[in-house]
């Protein structure tokens, strides 16, 4: 085979997504670069009244970034330095850097090995009496197992922040992620499911006491202008995000189906694969694959990679360190081992809602012809 003649198919690639609603972009684009109004107006207005109709939630507050809307949640809810937040280690930094920035401890419970997420079950007996808020994290677009989290959460009367960054449009038992907990924090950080052209956050809430802080967080500290009342952040959405999220808002639905028709390929394929673990996807659950990820359970992942890409393939670890192993957490004496062995083991696949499928075709023919090479060699815990 020559693979010089081939098109490199990358991880990500947003441009057909881009194509395909240019027309509505432009003419968004144009509107509020004509109107000059920048900041906080009508399309946030209109992009937060649509998102909160679109997961049921009484309010949604346009943010920064989805760190911000982390920080911003946490302090919404309450948390104060020297409190406790119980989350995942298997998951973006930032989840543990919204609780180390406003100066309270991320903690850490392990995952469950099957769907990486959270493991509920060994949730209760990490709560201590400084847990003041749990991060569950819809890692990959695929839903926590929520009952049993917002059990143990009302049993000891702590809010739960839902990292949603990963996961717009997922639902669980027919609820949308956001919508479940006392808060959702997402990201439209351009490679997220629902992505601008820039960076930008939201946090979701039923409780008005907690929309009221995050509107006065966002815009320094103040409900009414140059009448400060806490030291608070710069941290508005954009008005050419929001009229750019407005238009790709409308497609949300169309576009995750079309993830979930590539990742149903993706697993009846390579489900047959020896020596490769296909994401789970549980009963009452609706994953948005935000991500595709495999797990290399006898092939070494390096080589996997390594030969992926002579073919032109664009994988990538997300993530390759657990939290409690990263310097930044240094002084973390726990261990969490199903944490550890995915971070070693874990590989992203090619996914989004336009890729070919050619394209598709060829990831899967790579990976079947490098896990047959590699049969049979077994990797190390
Ligand atoms: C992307 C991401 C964030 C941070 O969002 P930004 O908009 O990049 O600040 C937080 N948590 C998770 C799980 C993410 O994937």
């Amino acid at each position: 085979m020559n693979s010089q003649a081939k098109p490199e198919i990358p991880i990500l690639d947003l441009k057909p997504e881009t194509e395909s609603i240019w027309k509505d972009l432009m003419a968004s684009m144009e509107r509020v670069m004509r109107s000059g109004h920048f900041i906080l107006g009508p399309e946030v207005d209109a992009f937060e009244k649509e998102v909160a109709a679109f997961l049921g939630v009484k309010h949604a507050i346009g943010l920064n970034s989805g760190t911000d809307a982390l920080v911003i949640g946490l302090r919404a809810l309450g948390v104060k330095p020297g409190d406790e937040v119980l989350s995942t280690p298997f998951t973006f930094f930032a989840t543990a850097e919204a609780a180390l920035s406003i100066g309270a401890k991320p903690t850490f419970v392990d995952i469950d090995p099957a769907t990486l997420n959270i493991d509920a079950r060994k949730l209760g007996k990490a709560v201590t009496s400084k847990t003041k808020a749990i991060i569950p994290v819809h890692l990959f677009g695929l839903p926590c197992e929520m009952d049993p989290i917002l059990e143990v959460a009302a049993e000891h009367q702590i809010p739960v922040l839902e990292d949603v960054a990963q996961a717009f449009g997922a639902t669980h038992r027919g609820r949308y992620c956001g919508a479940m907990g006392e808060a959702g924090a997402f990201s439209f950080f351009p490679s997220k499911n629902l992505g601008a052209f820039g960076d930008g956050g939201m946090v979701t809430t039923n409780d008005p006491e907690v929309a009221r802080t995050t509107r006065i967080l966002r815009a320094h500290g103040s409900e009414k202008k140059y009448h400060n009342e806490v030291v608070g952040y710069n941290s508005r959405l954009d008005e050419l995000q929001a009229a750019v999220l407005r238009v790709k808002l409308r497609k949300i639905e169309a576009w995750n189906a079309g993830r979930r028709a590539a990742a149903n390929r993706y697993t009846d394929e390579l489900s047959k694969v020896p020596g490769i673990v296909v994401p789970a996807e549980p009963k009452h659950t609706i994953h948005v694959y935000h991500q595709y990820t495999i797990r290399t359970n006898t092939v070494p992942r390096d080589k996997l990679v390594q030969l992926l890409k002579q073919e032109g393939i664009g994988t990538m670890v997300y993530y390759p360190v657990p939290l409690h192993k990263l310097p930044v957490l240094a002084n973390h004496k726990e261990s969490y081992p199903e944490s550890e062995k995915a971070a070693a083991r874990v590989l992203s696949l090619p996914i989004g809602p336009f890729l070919p499928s050619s394209s598709q075709q060829r990831v899967i023919d790579a990976i079947r012809a490098t896990t047959h090479v590699e049969a049979g060699t077994s990797v190390k815990q």
